[in-house]
């Protein structure tokens, strides 16, 4: 802290440095808390504005607030983030030389740096402790808590260690923050922090401006393509695909059709991974192709889309995978398609994998839920929070089903056709083959087991091949059938069938969308947003104007572009076209710092355009 800032209460250190008006949610109480020199434990989704919880505490505190956070390559971004915000920031870490990290340390000694970001490995080393003990610290916050829980998607060991270090600090007020939506991994943070006393802050997890979309995959690759077309040209976004081959490949047919696509993934050498990175991070609209190597703490805010080709590998990873997009607060999508082959595979990986029948239990479990997520007829939000425990009554009107709610049929008849089919060819072929047989299709397979002779054969002609699929998906989805492990991998049918062929249960089915076409983007009344103020403005061109500016700047500086200024700002700018300083400072994401920094240039731009119009 410096002494100027002493004199400052917490929202006027938000206005000027961070140039907001006002607080969101539980800012300003978390933030009053760890003034007052209490715990703090907060759980808010991505993109809710968690950092400055810790941040504007470190400022006010006196002495060095430590930030541990698990993610190195982030650490410079977000400290240079921050200096452009002129808050005294720094990191020390392995990529520092012994020199510059002299630096940092003999500038922490001296006081002059409020917010310091170390890795967990950094704090356990003695000769930082002992470093750390001489030294007045305004708190510790610990960034992405979840890492301390073997139960969360993010397990680092030496998370469980901080509390040695933290314990040695006893008036040091200590936060918590994590996106973490499961309840297991909640109370397992609290325990292993010692944060159970601590007060709690959790904000709902819907992330109202992320619209969801769930897809059969036919195409996968041509409907990746015509979604982005549609409606992402040029836009930041992430596509998750299941194997590093299928990354390459998708990226290379990507760019072979204009979209600046690059291939992320654990087999890709090191330098290429951090220069494919370092692009998505600092160039405007690029496309990261990446197996689940790729993601963890991307903090890019402007991130448009995030498209699943395949299947994620639970809910939480669809949740987490998923709120990568849209951290700006500004529209975005979560785009995912799904293949019975999708399906099966998951479920082969499943039984074949290592662990206990208990531990395949809970695995299927989560499987079903995901399946059951993408079948769904209701709302996706509904059912996406329905599964993190948050109730939400929906519907939501920014999801596929609530803007198209999918056609129902009465699939009784068809399900018990097909379990019997099932049952009759001996439970051990898969869909292609039960298919063949319902339909009546006289295949050489067909021919060679003698499956004509059998009662089911050509008596599901009143539906196509492509709905008998998507009978067999969501049958798979509902529990209806299972996969069989054994050498053939054929369905199997389970206790859940029981019912249904002995005609005591009926089921719905959905039907599948008759084309698989991007949603036309419905303006939310609900949700005002710069955007649409764009459209009917025509601040278009200078929008763009301005966006090729902070591209030049920040290309000059070597920051990512969102540093100088985030797209939301330059949208209010041309929106609002301040024509000085005073006015500039009024616009969202503005501070004192940013005005001074840069402020003459985008004036000076803004003002050319008024007379070119
Ligand atoms: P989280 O860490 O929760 O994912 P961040 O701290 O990165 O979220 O904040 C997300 C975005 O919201 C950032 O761009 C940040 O500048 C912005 N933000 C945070 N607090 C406010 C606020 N009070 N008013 C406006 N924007 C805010
Ligand atoms: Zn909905």
């Amino acid at each position: 802290m410096n002494d100027t800032t002493a004199t400052f209460s917490p929202h006027a250190v938000l206005k000027r440095y961070f140039g907001y008006d006002a607080f969101r949610e539980h800012q300003q109480d978390v933030i009053e808390t760890i003034l007052a020199g209490k715990d703090a434990f907060v759980l808010m989704p991505t993109g809710s504005g968690k950092s400055l919880c810790y941040q504007i505490p470190a400022i006010m505190r006196s002495g060095v607030g430590v930030v541990i956070s698990p993610l190195i390559a982030l650490m410079q971004n977000q400290v240079s983030a921050l200096r452009q915000n002129g808050v005294k920031a720094a990191f020390l870490n392995s990529g520092l030389s012994p020199g510059e990290a002299e630096t940092v340390s003999r500038q922490v000694a001296a006081g002059e740096i409020d917010l310091l970001y170390v890795a967990p490995e950094r704090l356990l080393m003695d000769r930082f402790q002992a470093w750390m003990r001489r030294l007045p610290v305004a708190l510790f916050a610990i960034d992405e808590a979840h890492c301390v829980s073997q139960w969360g998607h993010d397990f680092r060991p030496e998370y469980l260690r901080i509390l040695e270090v933290t314990a040695r600090f006893p008036h040091v007020p200590r936060i918590a923050l994590t996106a973490t939506a499961d309840a297991v991994t909640r109370r397992d943070i609290l325990e292993k922090l010692h944060l159970n006393h601590a007060r709690q802050f959790s904000a709902s997890f819907d992330r109202p401006n992320i619209r969801y979309t769930v897809s059969v995959k036919t195409n996968g690759k041509k409907q990746v393509h015509d979604f982005i077309r549609a409606g992402h040209a040029g836009h930041a976004g992430i596509v998750y695909v299941r194997t590093r081959a299928r990354c390459d490949q998708i990226a290379a047919w990507l760019r072979d059709r204009h979209i600046n696509a690059l291939p992320y993934h654990a087999g890709l050498p090191p330098e290429i991974r951090a220069l494919h990175q370092q692009q998505f991070l600092r160039e405007d609209g690029i496309v990261m192709v990446a197996t689940i190597a790729f993601g963890m703490g991307i903090d890019k805010p402007d991130v448009r889309f995030v498209a699943h080709l395949d299947l994620p590998a639970s809910m939480e990873a669809y949740y987490q995978e998923t709120g990568r997009a849209g951290r700006d607060g500004r529209d975005a999508e979560a785009w995912m398609l799904y293949s019975l082959a999708d399906v099966v595979s998951m479920r082969k990986m499943l039984e074949r994998s290592e662990g206990g029948e208990d531990i395949k239990r809970i695995r299927r479990q989560k499987l079903e839920a995901l399946l059951g997520y993408s079948e769904t007829v209701s709302c996706r939000r509904t059912a996406l929070l329905g599964y993190f425990g948050e109730p939400y009554p929906g519907p939501c009107n920014c999801c596929d089903t609530c803007s198209r709610p999918p056609d129902t049929w009465d699939g009784t008849v068809a399900v018990q056709k097909a379990l019997s089919c099932v049952y009759r060819t001996g439970q051990r072929f898969g869909a292609g083959h039960l298919i063949d047989v319902l339909c009546g299709d006289l295949t050489e397979r067909v021919a060679q087991l003698g499956h004509e002779r059998i009662k089911t054969f050509g008596v599901g002609t009143e539906l196509s091949k492509a709905q008998w699929r998507s009978v067999f998906r969501q049958m798979l989805a509902a529990g209806l059938l299972t996969v069989d492990m054994g050498q053939i991998a054929g369905f199997r049918l389970t206790a859940e069938s029981r019912p249904v062929l002995k005609g005591e249960k009926n089921i719905r089915l959905r039907k599948d969308p008759p084309a698989i076409r991007p949603l036309a983007r419905k303006a939310s009344t609900s949700r005002p947003d710069a955007e649409q103020g764009l459209k009917t403005n025509g601040t278009g061109d200078l929008f763009e104007k301005l966006r090729r500016l902070r591209l030049d700047i920040a290309q000059k500086a070597g920051l990512p572009p969102y540093v100088v200024f985030h797209d939301k700002t330059l949208q209010e700018l041309a929106l609002a076209r301040p024509g000085n300083r005073f006015e500039l400072l009024q616009i969202p994401g503005v501070g004192d710092r940013k005005a001074d920094r840069y402020g003459q240039q985008f004036l000076d731009l803004i003002n050319a355009d008024e007379h070119t119009e």
